[in-house]
């Protein structure tokens, strides 16, 4: 339960020195702020090819699953270990509830990018309230993402992916990304292939369905 893990009770609270400490300053402060994160990072392989991808740019992953959490920290602490050029002291994870806490951890227009890469399903009407993608929850990613910034969802569920393309539709902050800004963003190609739902979804020949918004300047 949300017992067992610390919740900031603002962004301004989070200590990022220990997730990144070789972004750390002379005044102990951190250097830059995380500009990317992966809701429901899973085990974590979206952000290590996006680690080397961007190796600028610090990201974070968030997670619910405990012993899924400690596996992706550890996973970084070796990669980290055994990085010839100093790779993936830019990511990191944190265990929590991203349906809950996304405010305390991000400040407003803070982030550049977010990842909603095969979240749960929940098939049930009375559950749909708790699809991470929802009108409501969308207002606090509209809230926490930059205008120009990116949301990138996809499922192999068809029934979950026209109900996140639908509510991004729907929601005024958000506009479609065209083909064209498709075809030449490099994390595109990356949603299926770096995943591990995702390359498990390609094993066994399934379909995936995407939905790649913008987070616009105003609403008209
Ligand atoms: N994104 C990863 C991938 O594509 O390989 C993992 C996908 S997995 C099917 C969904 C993940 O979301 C699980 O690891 C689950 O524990 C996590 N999750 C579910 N609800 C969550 C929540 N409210 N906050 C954070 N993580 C959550």
């Amino acid at each position: 339960s949300d017992s067992h893990f610390p919740i900031p009770i603002s962004p301004a609270h989070v200590d990022f020195s220990l997730h990144f400490p070789k972004f750390i300053e002379a005044n102990n402060k951190i250097s830059k702020k995380i500009e990317f994160a992966d809701i429901g990072c899973g085990f974590g392989g979206l952000l290590i090819s996006l680690a080397t991808l961007f190796p600028e740019t610090l990201m974070i992953g968030m997670e619910l699953r405990d012993k899924v959490t400690e596996y992706v920290k550890e996973r970084i602490l070796a990669l980290r270990r055994t990085s010839l050029e100093g790779h993936y002291e830019n990511i990191s994870v944190v265990r929590t509830n991203s349906m809950k806490y996304i405010p305390n951890y991000f400040e407003k227009g803070q982030l550049s990018k977010m990842f909603f890469l095969f979240p749960d399903p929940h098939f049930k009407e009375k559950n749909h309230r708790r699809r991470v993608i929802s009108n409501h929850l969308l207002d606090e990613y509209a809230y926490v993402l930059r205008a120009g910034g990116i949301i990138y969802t996809i499922t192999d569920v068809e029934e979950l992916g026209e109900w996140m393309k639908s509510c991004l539709e729907k929601h005024p902050m958000f506009e479609s990304l065209t083909q064209e800004e498709l075809d030449s963003d490099p994390v595109v190609e990356l949603l299926c292939n770096a995943t591990e739902e995702g390359q498990k979804v390609a094993r066994n020949g399934g379909q995936t369905y995407r939905a790649i918004f913008r987070r616009i300047a105003y609403a008209s």
